[in-house]
């Protein structure tokens, strides 16, 4: 049993090389407010005069203790160094610090025990301290004693009125059931004359679970006068057997150290299976992550070759969908460019209105200015071919905005890449730079050229309007019709077209002729806008007022003109579109995604494989280094703690 405490004493100075407070390991803990005697306690306890106290708030920084028993007192310069390093962190720190200083005491005098010395409780600032002294100390104690491996030696004067203690107000906050609370009666000797804290002792004001020890520490006289721990003690035990001959032998320093001994020895018996399980759970989280920082270069070239391969393979994979960090919360990559092709671009164009901004105004003027000064008998097929290409002009601005956004999304895979999946990228900040820069730059490289293709492909279909498209179906049509006036010869797509518009010319004449007779008969004149009025009246036509945007009535004939006009180019408008639909997406694959796919790895080796550059590129980073070197570290602490506590015996346990 005895063994319990010393390895825990070597646990502590095993986490104590690498600062952690990832393994909360069981000690004692003193909390009390100031000039309370907390000091004076842990002093006696140790049974030497070595800690700062007095007035005031002394001790200003967590001191962990730890006493180890040993048969020869050959360690007085420990002591001595401790003294000077308390002394010199006091006069260091103004305010006060939540890092502990770790003390080792060896002595034949102390009993195996490790102790917390903490701030004592304050209320208002004084002197150099801080406005929020009360709240800094109160969480500097709150985060010692809420360790659920801690005892709490909550230590209250006895000069005072318990129920207004602030250490067992603490205590009771992190130990509601005062499991692991022991509380201190300190300053027996300073009670008010005709009073006595047997009550309070017996645990009739406040019962503590763990019990309530009464102790006279020396007072500040004592002290000023180097009265010796040994004389205190004895004093100590006369004023006992005089003032509380019943309790003397369950009270005083000496009692309240082999107490707290054997308290701590059960307490730690009862942590010690389920720290070696933190230590085992702890040990595999740092060996992973120890994994995770890779291991340090030695040959560059293959990392480098390897890293850039990687990237490479996993940037055609995210757009190949196939990458092993697959999102959830968005699409990305391949699914993206898919998404834009034919949700963004495909309705973009199903939405363009074959027909829009081209008013029954733009096409009579366009026919008119067809025909020259001679008056038409058909509506000329070059005011079809002018409006169309018109129409068709209009594909090409969402076309090249499908490239720019494939374009954008070709460079996100590049963050997503260097961020997700490629983890080493992490390790060598000026690599990641750099790779970001190559594929940025090979992208910025096809763009243009992408760009021009799709221009390209608008200007090809502005280059020839292809009549006899065997889907432009309304001049199918109007091969039929023809056909049905017996016209038998070979009529070709523009002639086609010229029939139609020629054939619609007749069927509106006709239409138009019966309705000026009806209009005779009815008496109804057309109305038409000033300017432009029937040529048929005989007044002159001005040009220039056609111009003029004026709502009007059109003839029928005019606006049968415009209706032959309108079909044929909306059946045109709509061949050119979805063969725009169809090759733009090709070419946006062909020119930037699939180029960038196949080029990706050599524009990388080609630009970063190079000997000089490849130790600069493989710095790692600053964060990366330490980080691996902290961890390292750690996962060494948590081997040796395994090991030590794997020597204890199971019969030490039970
Ligand atoms: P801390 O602030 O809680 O660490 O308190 P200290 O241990 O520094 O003690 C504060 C003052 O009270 C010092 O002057 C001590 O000498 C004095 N003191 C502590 N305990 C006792 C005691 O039991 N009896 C007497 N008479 N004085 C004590
Ligand atoms: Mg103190």
């Amino acid at each position: 049993m005895e063994t319990l405490i010393p390895t825990i004493n070597r646990l502590q100075e095993v986490f104590l090389t690498v600062g952690a407070e990832v393994v909360q390991l069981p000690q004692i803990v003193v909390v009390g407010s100031q000039s309370s005697g907390k000091s004076s306690v842990l002093e006696s306890l140790v049974g030497r005069d070595f800690l700062p106290r007095g007035s005031g708030i002394v001790t200003r920084r967590p001191l962990v203790l730890q006493l180890v028993h040993v048969t020869n007192d050959v360690t007085w310069w420990c002591l001595k160094y401790a003294v000077f390093l308390l002394d010199s962190c006091i006069f260091l720190f103004q305010g006060i610090s939540p890092e502990p200083i770790y003390l080792k005491i060896f002595s034949p005098k102390v009993l195996n025990l490790t102790l917390v010395d903490l701030p004592g409780i304050t209320k208002v600032p004084v002197g150099d301290q801080p406005e929020d002294i009360e709240a800094q100390v109160q969480e500097m104690i709150l985060s010692f004693i809420s360790n659920p491996n801690s005892l709490i030696l909550a230590v209250s004067p006895a000069n005072s009125d318990l129920a207004t203690s602030d250490a067992l107000k603490l205590a009771r906050e992190v130990d509601p059931d005062g499991r692991r609370t022991l509380l201190v009666v300190s300053k027996l000797d300073l009670m008010d004359a005709g009073t006595d804290a047997l009550e309070v002792l017996l645990g009739r004001v406040i019962p503590v679970r763990l019990g309530i020890i009464g102790v006279v520490n020396r007072s500040q006289h004592d002290i000023n006068t180097q009265k010796s721990l040994e004389d205190s003690t004895r004093d100590e035990q006369a004023f006992l057997q005089r003032h509380y001959p019943s309790l003397a032998s369950r009270a005083g320093s000496r009692y309240l150290a082999k107490t707290l001994s054997r308290l701590l020895m059960h307490h730690i018996r009862d942590c010690l299976p389920e720290l070696k399980t933190r230590v085992t759970v702890l040990s595999a989280q740092y060996q992973a992550r120890l994994h995770s920082y890779g291991q340090p270069v030695e040959d560059h070239s293959a990392t480098l070759l390897q890293i850039v391969t990687k990237f490479a393979s996993d940037y055609c994979n995210t757009i190949e969908g196939t990458a092993r960090h697959i999102q959830t919360s968005e699409l990305c990559g391949g699914a993206r460019i898919c998404y834009i092709f034919h949700e963004t671009f495909g309705r973009t164009l199903q939405s363009i209105d074959p027909l829009g901004g081209l008013t029954e105004l733009d096409i009579l003027t366009a026919i008119r200015n067809a025909t020259g000064p001679r008056p038409a008998l058909f509506v000329p097929e070059v005011s079809f071919e002018l409006l169309v290409k018109r129409q068709i002009k209009r594909l090409e601005e969402p076309s090249l905005r499908c490239v720019e956004l494939v374009h954008e999304e070709l460079q996100r895979i590049i963050q997503h890449c260097s961020s997700f999946s490629t983890q080493e990228l992490l390790r060598f900040p000026k690599l990641h730079d750099s790779i970001v820069e190559v594929v940025t730059g090979l992208l910025r490289k096809r763009l243009p050229i992408t760009n021009e293709m799709v221009h390209n492909l608008v200007a090809i279909e502005l280059a020839y309007i292809n009549t006899k498209h065997p889907d432009f179906t309304d001049a199918a049509q109007v091969s039929a019709s023809v056909n049905n006036i017996q016209v038998c010869c070979e009529i070709s797509g523009s002639d086609k077209i010229a029939l139609t518009l020629w054939i619609s010319h007749c069927q509106a004449e006709a239409l138009d002729g019966g309705k000026r007779w009806k209009n005779e008969k009815t008496g109804e004149e057309k109305t038409l806008a000033p300017g432009f009025s029937s040529p048929s009246k005989g007044q002159a036509i001005n040009l220039l007022d056609t111009a003029v945007p004026v709502s009007r009535k059109l003839s029928a004939r005019e606006q049968r003109d415009c209706e032959v006009i309108q079909r044929l180019i909306k059946c045109y408008f709509l061949i050119v579109r979805k063969s725009i639909q169809d090759s733009v997406p090709k070419t946006v694959m062909h020119f930037l995604v699939n180029f960038v796919k196949e080029h990706l790895q050599s524009e990388l080796v080609g630009q970063l494989y190079k000997q000089p550059l490849l130790q600069e590129l493989l710095i790692e980073s600053q964060d990366t280094a330490q980080q691996r070197t902290e961890v390292a570290q750690m996962l060494e602490a948590l081997k040796k703690a395994n090991n030590i506590i794997s020597e204890i015996r199971e019969t030490h346990l039970w």
